[in-house]
This record gives C-alpha cells, sequence and structure tokens, in this order.
C-alpha cells in the first residue's frame, strides 16, 4: 500500500492541451502567417526543394489588369494554386509564374474616363503621353491584383510575374507576329468582321457576348431578271421573284447576290399575278406569314437550276446574282455568321422563320463573304466606322444602321417590294464592352489566314525577300493549313471535361480568319511599314524582328517615340519601286494575340519553366479566347499545341443560378469574405463543389462552408490537444503491438489516403474535401476519437496503450495536414507548427503522405461489422436515455443476444466492446437474432473516469475510483 499522499484525482486526467485553437480567428491569423512566410521567402525555398524533381508547368492565363478581382477571379486562381500545390506536394518541381494581360480597350476607355473627370480630353495628349497613362493604370491595378491574390494564400514568383506590356514580352509578341508572317499566314485585306460602332474599332470573337435582340423580320421580294423559263417552261413569260428573308434590313441597301442551296429542291408557286420562288419545304410557312392563301405551285426544281441567274435589286438599279452555295439551311438565319459556340447554334437552329433564299451582302456577312469572293463580287460596305450609310446610298445616306432599320421596312412596304415584317426576337452579337449590338463590316484589316497552306502565300524574289502583295489577298483551302494543324493538335491534347475537345473542334471548324488588326492605341502596333511612295506593304520577317529588338530595349512605345526611318534596318529599300521612305502602320494587334503569345514569351522565356506547359485552367469562355489564340501561337511557333491538358472550370453563380452583380446585390466580394471569416472560407468554397459545373456562391452555402471548416478543425485540434507529452522517438508504438481499433484507424487513413491522392491526380478537388470531410467528421469524431476519449484520459500518460492511440494521432495529424495543405494553406500550415518534431519549416515545403498497397480488406471489414452492431447499440442507448432509463452512456449496461458468427465476432473483442459503445459494462449471450438489452450499470460510479463498476471502494487510499483507476494511479505513482 501507498504511503504517499494520495494523488489529486482532478490532475491525473490527460486533459488534452494545445495551441491550436478552437476558434480559427482567420481574419487576423492568416495576415500573420503570410509575413511568415515572407520572412521564410517560402516560395522561393519551394523552389529550392524542387531543384533536380521532374517539373509540372501549369502556366497562367492571365487575368486582366483592370478592375479589383471579383469572386470569379479569386476562385480561377485558387483552383490554380491547389494544382500546383498538390503537385508540388506530389513531389514535382512546380513554379507558378502569374501573368497580366495589360493592353487593351478597357484600359483605353478607363483612362478616357478618368481624363473626363479632370476636364480633359483624350485628343489633347499625344499617341505616347496616352499610352503611358495607360500603361500606369495597368500597374497600378495589377499592382492591387497582387495584393489580393497573395491574400488568398496563392504562392508564386509576385515578385517577377510575367506582363504582357514589358519590354521582353512586347518584343516577343512583335517577334510571334514575324513567325506568323514567315509562315505565310498573314495577309491584309477586306473582310467583314465584327465592328462596334460605338467603339469603333473591329472586334476578336472573343470580344463579342450574345444577347436578346430585338429586330425586324422581312420577307421581301427581288425581281427576276434573267428568263424565268430557264427554269422551266411552266414558268415562260410569267412574272417572277425570289422571296428573300432577313433580320438586318439595314444590309439590304449592300445586297449583291442571292444564295440558295444547289441540293434543296425549291418550288415557284403562283399569287394573283406573281410567282415566287422558294424552298419547297417552306412554301406552307411562308405562304402562311406572308397572307398568300393555298399556294399553287406552278414548277419544283433543284437549287443548282438557279446558279447564275440574275435578280434585280428589289428597289435599287442593281443587279443581284443568284448563287449556290451549302451553307444554306431550311433553319431561318443562314448566315450564322460566326457563331461558334455548340449551345448557340443549337438555339439558332429552332427558328422556323426563313425562304431558303438568302440576302447575300458580302460586306456584311462571313458566309456572305465566302460565296460572294467565290462568284467574284466586290466586297461592297457602304457603312463607315460610326455605323453610318455612306454618301452613295440612295435614300439612306448618312443615317446610323440601326435607325434606319424601320425607315427601310417603311420605304420598301410603300414601294411595295415587302411582303410580310414582324418583330424577331434572336440572339444577336453584342460588344462585350459597351454592351450594344454589333455589326458585321468589311473594312481593311489584317488576317491570320485558317486555311492557307504554308508560305503559299508569300512570294519571294531570287534575293530571297518577302514580295507579296498583302493588299487584299484571299487565302486558298490547303493541306497544311493552320486550322488543319490545330485540328491535328487538339486530339493530341487532354481534356477535362471530354467535352471540351468537341467544343475546340466545333470552335475551330467554324472560325473565320483571324482579325488580328484593332483600331486602339493600347497595344503592341503591327510592325509593318508601307511604302511611302508606292504604298506596298513591307511585312517582313527581317524588318519585325529588327523592331521587335529595339521594342526590347524601349517597349513598344518606340512605334511613337521613333520616325520609321529610324525603325527601319538601314538601307531598307522598297521591292516595289526602290524607294526608301516609309510611314508607319497605325494598327495595333488584338490582345488576344499578345496573352496567346505567353506560351512563347514566358515559357520558353524563362529558366525555371518549359514548353509546353502540363496544364492550362480557365473558364469556358477560353475556348474563343486565350486556349484559342495560344494554340494558334503554338502551332506558328512549333507546330504543337502550348498544353498537354486543358482543364475548363465553371461560373460562380449565386444560389439561383444566377450571374453576380454588385448592382444586383447577390455578389460575393471577396474582400468581405476575407474580412469576416478569412481567405480559407473562399478556398475551401472553391473545393467544395465540383467546379467542372458552375459554381454556386451566397452567404448561406459560405456559412455551410464555415460550418464545414469548423468540423475540419475540431479534428484536428483533438489530434494536436492529446499529442501533448508526446515524444514521437520516445513514445512511438510500432504497429505491430497498437491496439487493434488503432490499426484500423491507420488502415481507414490509408484508405482514404488512396482516394485523396487519386482525386488530386485527377484535378477532383471536390473529391478531395468529401473524402477528407467525412474521414473526420465519420471515421474520426463520430467513431475512433469518441471511443479512444476514455483511453487517452484516463490511462497512465505513458502507458503503452494510450501511447498506441497517440502513435495514430501523429499520424493522422500529419496526413490530415499535409493532404488538406493546398486547400487549406493557412490552417495546414497551422497545424503543422503544432505537431511535434516537424522537419520542414511549412507544410508547403513538405509533401503527401505514401499510401501503401495494403489494404487491410479485412481487418475493415471486420470492423465495418462492428461497427454496424455498434450503430444498432447507440439507438438503443439513445431510446434508453429518452425513456430516462440512463443519462450519460456510462451508466448502462448492454446485454447483448446474437447468434453463430456474430457471437464469435463480438466474442473475440469482448474486451474492446465497452469502449466501443461508451458503456460501463457489456454481456454477451447466445440468441437466435440479434437483440439489445441495456440496464442500469452494475456498482458505482468511478470519481475519476466515471465509468460504473462494482469494484469502487476496493483501494483504500483511493476509495472512490474503479479497479482500471487504481491501476492507472498506481502506474502514476511509480513515475
Ligand atoms: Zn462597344
Ligand atoms: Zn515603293
Ligand atoms: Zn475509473
Amino acid at each position: 500500500m501507498s504511503t504517499e499522499t494520495p494523488l489529486d484525482l482532478k490532475k491525473t486526467v490527460n486533459l488534452p492541451k494545445t495551441a491550436f485553437s478552437q476558434k480559427a480567428n482567420l481574419a487576423q491569423t492568416e495576415p500573420a502567417r503570410l509575413e511568415k512566410w515572407a520572412k521564410l521567402d517560402l516560395y522561393h525555398l519551394m523552389r529550392q526543394a524542387g531543384e533536380g524533381r521532374e517539373k509540372f508547368i501549369l502556366h497562367d492565363g492571365p487575368p486582366y489588369a483592370n478592375a479589383d478581382i471579383h469572386l470569379g477571379t479569386a476562385m480561377n486562381k485558387i483552383l490554380k494554386d491547389f494544382i500546383v500545390k498538390s503537385r508540388s506536394m506530389m513531389g514535382y518541381d512546380a513554379p507558378y509564374v502569374p501573368g497580366y494581360d495589360c493592353h487593351g480597350l478597357p484600359i483605353e476607355i478607363h483612362v478616357e474616363r478618368a481624363l473626363e473627370k479632370k476636364g480633359k480630353k483624350r485628343s489633347d495628349l499625344s499617341r505616347d503621353s496616352f499610352r503611358r497613362a495607360c500603361r500606369e493604370h495597368a500597374e497600378n491595378a495589377l499592382k492591387s491584383q497582387t495584393r489580393d491574390f497573395k491574400r488568398l494564400g496563392i504562392l508564386g514568383e509576385w515578385d517577377n510575374p510575367y506582363l504582357t506590356m514589358s519590354n521582353h514580352y512586347e518584343a516577343e509578341t512583335a517577334r510571334m507576329f514575324a513567325r506568323f508572317v514567315e509562315r505565310g499566314w498573314v495577309y491584309k485585306g477586306a473582310r467583314p468582321v465584327y465592328w462596334c460602332i460605338k467603339d469603333q474599332t473591329a472586334l476578336a470573337e472573343a470580344e463579342v457576348e450574345y444577347h436578346q435582340h430585338t429586330s425586324p423580320s422581312v420577307y421581301v421580294k427581288f425581281p427576276l431578271e434573267s428568263d424565268p423559263a430557264e427554269i422551266d417552261p411552266a414558268l415562260a413569260g410569267r412574272k417572277v421573284f425570289v422571296l428573300i428573308w432577313t433580320t438586318t434590313p439595314w444590309t439590304l441597301p449592300a445586297n449583291l447576290g442571292i444564295t440558295v442551296h444547289p441540293d434543296f429542291e425549291y418550288s415557284a408557286f403562283e399569287h394573283g399575278e406573281e410567282v415566287y420562288i422558294v424552298a419547297s419545304d417552306l412554301v406552307e410557312a411562308v405562304a402562311a406569314k406572308c397572307g398568300l392563301g393555298t399556294p399553287k405551285v406552278l414548277a419544283r426544281f433543284r437549287g443548282a437550276k438557279l446558279d447564275r441567274l440574275k435578280a434585280r435589286h428589289a428597289w435599287l438599279d442593281r443587279t443581284s446574282l443568284l448563287m449556290v452555295g451549302e451553307h444554306v439551311t431550311l433553319g431561318g438565319e443562314a448566315d450564322a455568321e460566326t457563331e461558334l459556340d455548340v449551345s448557340e447554334a443549337q438555339k439558332k437552329s429552332d427558328s422556323k422563320a426563313g425562304t431558303g433564299a438568302v440576302h447575300t451582302a458580302p460586306g456584311h456577312g462571313h458566309d456572305d463573304f465566302v460565296i460572294g469572293k467565290r462568284y467574284g463580287l466586290e466586297i461592297y460596305c457602304p457603312v463607315d466606322n460610326a455605323g453610318r450609310f455612306t454618301p452613295e446610298v440612295e435614300h439612306f445616306a448618312g443615317q446610323r444602321v440601326f435607325d434606319a432599320n424601320d425607315k427601310i421596312v417603311e420605304f420598301m412596304r410603300e414601294r411595295g417590294v415587302l411582303l410580310f415584317s414582324e418583330n424577331y426576337e434572336h440572339r444577336y452579337p453584342h460588344c462585350w464592352r459597351c454592351k450594344n449590338p454589333v455589326i458585321f463590316r468589311a473594312t481593311p484589316q489584317w488576317f491570320i489566314a485558317m486555311d492557307q497552306a504554308h508560305s503559299d502565300l508569300v512570294e519571294k524574289d531570287e534575293d530571297g525577300r518577302d514580295r507579296t502583295n498583302y493588299t487584299d489577298n484571299l487565302p486558298e483551302n490547303g493541306a497544311a493549313s493552320l486550322r488543319g494543324a490545330a485540328l491535328e493538335e487538339i486530339e493530341r491534347v487532354k481534356w477535362i471535361p471530354g467535352w471540351g475537345v468537341d467544343r475546340m473542334r466545333n470552335m475551330l471548324k467554324g472560325r473565320p480568319d483571324w482579325c488580328v488588326s484593332r483600331q486602339r492605341v493600347w497595344g503592341v502596333n503591327i510592325p509593318v511599314f508601307y511604302c511611302a511612295k508606292c504604298t506596298e506593304a513591307v511585312a517582313d520577317p527581317a524588318v519585325i524582328n529588327h523592331v521587335a529588338d529595339v521594342f526590347e530595349k524601349e517597349s513598344g512605345d518606340a512605334w511613337y517615340t521613333h520616325d520609321a526611318k529610324d525603325l527601319m534596318p538601314p538601307g531598307y529599300t522598297c521591292a516595289g519601286c526602290g524607294a526608301q521612305e516609309w510611314t508607319k502602320e497605325s494598327d495595333i494587334l488584338d490582345v488576344w494575340f499578345d496573352s496567346g503569345t505567353s506560351s512563347i514569351a514566358v515559357l520558353e522565356n524563362r529558366e525555371e519553366l518549359r514548353w509546353p506547359a502540363d496544364v492550362y485552367i480557365e473558364g469556358g469562355d477560353q475556348f474563343r479566347g486565350w486556349f484559342n489564340s495560344s494554340l494558334m501561337v503554338g502551332v506558328a511557333a512549333h507546330d504543337r499545341a502550348p498544353y498537354k491538358t486543358v482543364i475548363t472550370h465553371g461560373w460562380s453563380l449565386d444560389a439561383q443560378g444566377r450571374a453576380m452583380h454588385k448592382s444586383a446585390g447577390n455578389a460575393i466580394e471577396p474582400d468581405k469574405v476575407i474580412k469576416q471569416s478569412g481567405a480559407e472560407t473562399i478556398r475551401l468554397w472553391c473545393a467544395s463543389s465540383n467546379y467542372f459545373d458552375d459554381m454556386r456562391g451566397s452567404d448561406e452555402i459560405l456559412q455551410r462552408v464555415t460550418d464545414g471548416y469548423r468540423k475540419l478543425r475540431n479534428t484536428a485540434r483533438f489530434a494536436l490537444g492529446n499529442l501533448y507529452g508526446f515524444e514521437p522517438d520516445r513514445d512511438t508504438v510500432p504497429l505491430e503491438e497498437m491496439e487493434e481499433i488503432d490499426r484500423w484507424a491507420l488502415a481507414e487513413l490509408e484508405r482514404v489516403t488512396r482516394r485523396v491522392l487519386a482525386a488530386y491526380e485527377a484535378y477532383e478537388f471536390h473529391n478531395v474535401y468529401q473524402a477528407l470531410f467525412n474521414f473526420a467528421t465519420v471515421t474520426l469524431s463520430a467513431r475512433y476519437f469518441d471511443i479512444i476519449k476514455d483511453r487517452l484520459y484516463t490511462f497512465a500518460p505513458r502507458n503503452k496503450a494510450r501511447r498506441s492511440a497517440q502513435t495514430v494521432l501523429l499520424r493522422i495529424g500529419d496526413a490530415l495536414a499535409r493532404m488538406i495543405a493546398p486547400i487549406l494553406v493557412f490552417t495546414a500550415d497551422e497545424i503543422w507548427e503544432n505537431l511535434p518534431n516537424r522537419a520542414e519549416p511549412s507544410i508547403h515545403l513538405a509533401q503527401f503522405p505514401s499510401a501503401n498497397d495494403d489494404t487491410q480488406d479485412a481487418l475493415l471489414s471486420e470492423w465495418e461489422r462492428l461497427f454496424a452492431v455498434r450503430d444498432d447499440v447507440l439507438r438503443a442507448l439513445e431510446e434508453a436515455r429518452v425513456a430516462k432509463l440512463i443519462g450519460s452512456s456510462l451508466e448502462a449496461k448492454v446485454t447483448l443476444e446474437a447468434p453463430g458468427s456474430t457471437l464469435e465476432l463480438l466474442q473475440r473483442h469482448q474486451s474492446d466492446l465497452r469502449y466501443l459503445f461508451i458503456v460501463s459494462q457489456v454481456e454477451l449471450r447466445p440468441g437466435n437474432d440479434v437483440s439489445i438489452n441495456v440496464s442500469v450499470a452494475d456498482g458505482e460510479k468511478c470519481e475519476r473516469c466515471w465509468n460504473y463498476s462494482t469494484r469502487v471502494g476496493e483501494s483504500e487510499a483511493y476509495p472512490t475510483v474503479c479497479e482500471r483507476c487504481v491501476a492507472a494511479l498506481r502506474e502514476i505513482e511509480q513515475g
């Protein structure tokens, strides 16, 4: 019997102890942790740690350096951070060089507005001081974005990001243009392009948005000029008209032809004195729409019959040529223009309007242009930059096209050439910037040919000098075209989700030549000169590369600060006339050309990177944007796609699936969330649902995320708190000496580790989160932790069974921290700091745990069966509690009856059962069925562990405790 003073019982219980607080206080602790990382220079430590490892390159699609970041921008960057950090923890050297897209119209507009506020006009500034103001604006915007991105916990080369406006980048952009010229894919020509009449500039594919728009839909008669007997003898001597349908009456003054499908059947039907030609399938619909009664068909013939016959313009003294084209459909607007999106095209095909005879204005539509070229029509565009009819347009000169629509309809009605008109709702392209409807308009522009065979277009003289006439040189179909090569390349790329390849294929198949010139100022100038004497264009790779070298030293501003002769290589003479005087091209390059160049300007030019990238990840709008322009550049530079994998993420929408707008009051502002609950909330939200679909965000959804965070945090806190006093080197219990339930917990940890690593590998972060969340809340909190609490708290601190549980807790805490680290960057690092003996100063220098191959199936399924019994027991205990038979479960004794193998299983684990059920006593009996009986536990309540035992009072030194506690206290006394 002990002669020493009995211990203070309360002090002998091992209560959890940790500096890892229950309340996260992320809004305060995150900035402190960012400072710690800055002091460590963590990103560069990661680079050092990665040296010599296999590289993994995620190439950053540059956000536009204009506005502040919103939830969508944050999500994009966070997903990238998930990828970079997880690949780094898989053992790759995964550098991250962020970029910024710095040129372009939105910045020009912003600067103009800022000038207006100061009472100044843009014209008060010279071109280069205006550009300086744009540069300054971009610099400020990207500084503020950088601050925001860093605040989100994104690690990267923030002190040296790539900027599309840096000298080197601008030089590389010019060199890339030279490369396209070298391949013979660049030409200057008049082609219809999207044109914003408000901003007075051409727009790229990616710069138009489709919105509902109401247009006048009109059915118009074009009299046949050719002898109708040529079509069918039955029509001899009749007054025949071809009926066209259009929703853009303002393009009718530019009509030069009518296109029919060569293989469709057309009908000529009688209405009074007149005979109308429409596609046979549409006769009924057209007659009904235009109120023509029951049509009497006089002749049927294939569209090919009409080829090269002539009609008269509906009111102008001009021929309208009948042509055949495969693009004609019976579904309405045959001129789908360049509507590239599959979904857009599908929406359109619903329309039932039309006549099967398509009004064709080569200056105002893509298909019109192509067919017009084929038939030798003029690319006629009597509309100026501001969208006004030029003086040659009879009756409507000077009017704006959209205003003229109704007047043209009225005019046609008075002339008797209009059969029917109504308002028509359709998807129509709008300017992304000013949101006004855009027009299709032919203007002289620089193009990159999609279908030109390599260098077919370039003519060289005997000295190898470029003698190409770049003016109006229409490329023809060729085998090894940019389009063909790009289509081949996309099949080698891995698209996630898989539909990406179809979307890209459709986009590539439908896209017209790439118009790369813009009538703006803030960008890289098209480095082309014109002979001052004969106006011949000099688009010579050698000259462009010479200019690029000047850009490299002085930035693209050199185009404005130097005279043409200073930018030309000395002694360069015009191949056309031998003159040596030049003027400079005033257009700049499409900003998509800039950003598309990034794989070359960045991946190839930075030592720590390489070309091609392993992965690009952006929103679905980039199929027409950056995915596309990058592909064009990759093919031009190396005949290869610049990426091996392309991932598409969805949009951030509100809870109802609507776009977020500050003005609509449904926007989640990252700034606010960070101030309230930390960046971790946004990061965890990004992992909480499948980003391949659209991501829903609202205060309520964020609250759920915060709740989830709290559960994960509490799980980590339990592990950390119970590691108090555990020294891994001294106290670790080998696997074979562990309690069985501890080995079960480790087997579960292995299982979740395998799942999580596979999900990271597949970029499925929502599956990472789900797996870890279930592991934390179900496997750990509701099962394992609940069961080992008694052992951790009441056993002597150094008892081997307790050390066994602690050994597992360390493994769990360590593995959880590593596995959650790419997502919860702050919290994982905090867990890391509170774990004993971690080698690396930050978790972001550590690697994922490796999962071993031994799946321990037998152990796991045995415990699955035990937990099934446990679930039944817990239910019975709950009923007993409700019936007021017991209070806490430790007041209970459970008597289990079970048959055969179940009984054997339970008997095998007899000593575990009281802990498993968290009761004081368990009795087993054979029975025919499983039955559970709950009764009041035998004996007295132990003051120390609160279990009931018939042996409380046996010890004289500790008369209020049970036999287990007596043993524990003896162990403690012995030290
Ligand atoms: Zn606009
Ligand atoms: Zn010349
Ligand atoms: Zn006890």
